[in-house]
This record gives structure tokens, C-alpha cells and sequence, in this order.
């Protein structure tokens, strides 16, 4: 029999309803598989009793027949979303202790919808990094193979590799650059950055503001879907959130690919692509072909900007983001014998070192005399690498890549750690996306040689996530990928 936790947020709504099992127990058997699995470090705060009496709630429902779209199911959430009453602190130590009086609304909204907090989940600092290795709390490790002690990818680390290992049924993730897909990657397993503006960012620690989304992690792309119906939406308290109605993504699951045009960008397919990755990106393009779609070759022309133009923005807008912790109100404090050196004693000690690097780029762009050589001229790329989107749009109606270009690596690997550049190459893929606000979802396409799972990117429109989830659906039907027991 599959055990609870290896079910998919469908197959354990049909239960709950179904009465094949309670709330409660589901809870239960979820709060055992953390305590066996605490070794991948996947969470930073356990909160098992607030579950518990969350499921009591949630039985009661059942039993009134009153449940709600997510009644009962269990959540991990990234320790970057403020959760009332909840420990949260970006993994950084400079947030030690932090309890949030207020909820961020995209949590709010899972919880208002019957969806049950197991705990807070491991992330780089901030968000800020590509392997969960800059965390306050130390590197989550990928259930894959985890005697090889591998990374799970970042920055929402946590969140793939607890929903690998089936300890949460889906969790939140957040994306600045690839965050929710290369992690998602890594692990296995499928998420999606929604278009800028389709969720909330009230009660989210800001990294890049300009950047940031928040979306869903799951075991497939039905779970997403369900997940981001409830997750999106328009909140007056953020004034980057669309207004846009939100359709209900499950519609689309199931329905043809036929005559839908899937841009493959060549830019993309550098030379030196793994040829394991490419081949698995022919994989991709054939099933969307024999399924009846068109493919388009497209050209994005400006990509060879991207990792540049992101890592100046970014910093950019993490420095200013970062100016707020001080020591003050909230959070670590570091004592100096006058107030200039209460914040710097602060700060030198709250902050890591990737934090740190980029709060002092981000300083080094914005500030008078480089502000046009940089900041400016890289507003400027972003806008090309939009149109660059833009066009391309007018010949396909979502495109198919890579979401990574390696499968996940060793923890402490020396040549991800050593250069920070190479641990950024690691975003070629997925920083674009991001700077031109457009939605992508990475799911698990296969295994590599040595066993390890890489995942294929589905780019789409401005708030055409329908499109994406459709054929992110065609090509997981056939993939076949059989997740972690
Ligand atoms: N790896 C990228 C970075 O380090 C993206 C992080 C993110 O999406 N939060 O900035």
C-alpha cells in the first residue's frame, strides 16, 4: 500500500473526503516521517502541535461536510514568509528569534483555505544563493542518494527536498532568480514561478522587490495547479499584486497540446551543454511534438546578458531591501558602545557572507558616480531581454528549456564554492524568466546517468500560466518520472 505521505495533494483530499482516513492521522503519520528524516535539515522550526489542533479543526469540517479547498492538507513553508505567531527569519541570523504579528497573505490564504503549517522550511539566506549552503541553519541535503550528501539546490531548498521526501505533501517556495525551479530540479520533483504580480508579496522578506514571487512546490503538476488557485490573487497590501481574476488551473490539465507552438530558444543550447540534459531536452520537444504541438525555433537574443544584468539588479535592490535590519526593533542585536557601532557590530555579525557580497555590490551600483554604468544600463538590458520575450511570443505560445544546466552537486563542492561566479552560472537558465516577470514551471523529466533527477522549464506568457500548466501536463504524463518512495 502507498504509504500517506507519499500521496499527492489530490489523492489525499479524495481520502479526507472519502473518509479512508482523518486529518489527524494524516498529521500524524506526516510529524513521524520528520522525526526520521531530520537529518536532510530540510526544516528549521517544527510546529507539530499547531498542526495537530489545526487537523482537529480541519476532522470537524469533514464531519460538517464544510471542508474547504485545501481541508487538511500538510504545508511546509519557506522560512522567507512571515507567519503569525511563528518563528521566521530568512535562515538568517540577524532575524534570531523573530515572531511575525502578522501573516503574509499568501499563507494566509493557504490556511484560510484548510491548508495545515507542519513547519518552517530551510533556505539560503535571504533567498540568496543557488544550493541552500548560505543558510543560517546549514545546507539541506537532496534526498536523492543522500549518502553521496548532495545539495538540494536554492534557494527554497527546504521546500523541494521536504517535498521529495515526503515530509509535507507541497510547500511554499519563492523565486528571485530560479528559486522555486532549480531547487525543484534538484530534487525531483515540480514547481512554478508565477507571472510578477499573480501572488501577494505582503509578509514576504524582500530580496529583490522587483524580482520576487512566491509559488507553489509539489509532487506534480495537478498539485501546483490546485495550490496556485488558492496561493494567487489580488491583495491591496501589495502594490505590485495584479487585478487580475484568477481561473481555476485545474481546468486546463488534460486538455490537447494540439497545434500549440513550443518556441525552443537557441541560445540556450550553448556549446558545452551537458549532453545529458540536451538530450533530455529533445526528450521534451518530442513528446509536445508527437502529442500534436509545433515547434518553433525562436531566438532570444539578449540572454547572454542575463546573469549579468540580474546580478546588478538584485544586489541592488537587496541592499536598499537589507538597510532595515539594524538591530533595533526586531531581531539580533549586538551591543557598541555608541548607536553607529550597535548597528555595525549588528549587522557585521547578523549578516553571512553571500548577504554581505551582495549588500556591498548592490551599494557599489547604486551609488553615485556607477549608478549610469551599471544600475541604468542594466534597466536598459532588462527591457531587452523583455522584448526579446515579447517577440518571441508572437511565434510560439510557450517555450521549452533546461531549468538547470547540472544535476544537483556535491554540498561544499569547490568550484561552486570557491568562485561565487560559478555557483551563479548555475542561474543561466532561469534568471531571465524573472526579469522579464513572465511565469515558468520546472518539472522532473528523468534521471540522469548516475541516478540524479533534471528537470525541463516551461516559459509562458504574461499571466498565461494556463498554457504552461497544459503542457507541462502532456509532457509529465509521459515522462513516467517515478518520484522517492
Ligand atoms: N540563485 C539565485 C541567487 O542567488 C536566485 C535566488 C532566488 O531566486 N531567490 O540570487
Amino acid at each position: 500500500m502507498t504509504e500517506i505521505t507519499q500521496l499527492t495533494i489530490h489523492e489525499t483530499l479524495d481520502g479526507l473526503k472519502n473518509k479512508k482516513f482523518s486529518t489527524v492521522e494524516v498529521i500524524k503519520e506526516y510529524i513521524k516521517e520528520m522525526e526520521v528524516k531530520r537529518s536532510l535539515n530540510a526544516y528549521v522550526l517544527e510546529t507539530p502541535e499547531t498542526a495537530l489542533s489545526q487537523a482537529k479543526e480541519s476532522d470537524n469540517r469533514y464531519f460538517q461536510g464544510k471542508e474547504r479547498r485545501l481541508e487538511g492538507i500538510p504545508l511546509g513553508i519557506k522560512d522567507l514568509f512571515c507567519t503569525k505567531g511563528i518563528r521566521s527569519t530568512a535562515c538568517s541570523h540577524i532575524l534570531d528569534g523573530f515572531i511575525p504579528q502578522y501573516e503574509s497573505s499568501v499563507t494566509a490564504n493557504l490556511f484560510s483555505s484548510g491548508g495545515i503549517c507542519l513547519g518552517k522550511l530551510n533556505m539560503d539566506e535571504f533567498a540568496m544563493g543557488g544550493s541552500n549552503e548560505t543558510s543560517y541553519y546549514g545546507p539541506v541535503v537532496n534526498p536523492w542518494q543522500q549518502n553521496r550528501n548532495l545539495v538540494a539546490g536554492g534557494s527554497s531548498g527546504g521546500s523541494a527536498a521536504a517535498v521529495a521526501a515526503n515530509i509535507c505533501a507541497a510547500a511554499t517556495g519563492t523565486d528571485t532568480g530560479g528559486s522555486i525551479r532549480q531547487p525543484s530540479s534538484f530534487c525531483g520533483v515540480t514547481g512554478i514561478k508565477p507571472t510578477y504580480g499573480r501572488c501577494s508579496r505582503y509578509g514576504i522578506m524582500a530580496f529583490a522587490s522587483s524580482l520576487d514571487q512566491a509559488g507553489p512546490i509539489a509532487k506534480d503538476v495537478r498539485d501546483c495547479a490546485l495550490l496556485l488557485n488558492v496561493m494567487a490573487g489580488y491583495d491591496a497590501k501589495d502594490s505590485t499584486s495584479a487585478n487580475l481574476p484568477v481561473p481555476d488551473f485545474t481546468k486546463v490539465l488534460g486538455q490537447s497540446v494540439k497545434g500549440l507552438k513550443i518556441g525552443i530558444p537557441a541560445q540556450y543550447r550553448p556549446d558545452g551543454l551537458n549532453e545529458e540534459i540536451s538530450a533530455y531536452w529533445d526528450k521534451g520537444i518530442e513528446i509536445l511534438r508527437s502529442a500534436g504541438a509545433e515547434i518553433v525555433d525562436i531566438s532570444l537574443p539578449h540572454t547572454q546578458y542575463a546573469l549579468a544584468t540580474y546580478y546588478i539588479i538584485a544586489p541592488a535592490e537587496a541592499s536598499s531591501n537589507l538597510a532595515r535590519y539594524d538591530g533595533v526593533r526586531y531581531g539580533l542585536r549586538v551591543d557598541g558602545d555608541h548607536l553607529d557601532n550597535m548597528y555595525i557590530n549588528t549587522r557585521t555579525e547578523g549578516f553571512g557572507k553571500e548577504v554581505k557580497r551582495r549588500i556591498m555590490i548592490g551599494t557599489y551600483v547604486l551609488s553615485a558616480g556607477y549608478y549610469d554604468a551599471y544600475y541604468l544600463k542594466a534597466q536598459k538590458v532588462r527591457r531587452l531581454i523583455r522584448d526579446d520575450f515579447i517577440k518571441a511570443f508572437k511565434q510560439c505560445d510557450v517555450i521549452l528549456t533546461p531549468t538547470s544546466p547540472t544535476a544537483a552537486f556535491p554540498i561544499g563542492d569547490k568550484h561552486m564554492n570557491e568562485n561565487p561566479i560559478n555557483m551563479w552560472l548555475n542561474d543561466i537558465f532561469t534568471v531571465s524568466v524573472n526579469l522579464a516577470g513572465l511565469p515558468a514551471l520546472s518539472l522532473p523529466i528523468g534521471l540522469s546517468a548516475d541516478g540524479l533527477p533534471l528537470g525541463l522549464q516551461l516559459i509562458g506568457k504574461s499571466f498565461d500560466e494556463e498554457t504552461v500548466f497544459r503542457a507541462a501536463a502532456v509532457i509529465e504524463k509521459e515522462a513516467k518520472f517515478e518520484r522517492l518512495k
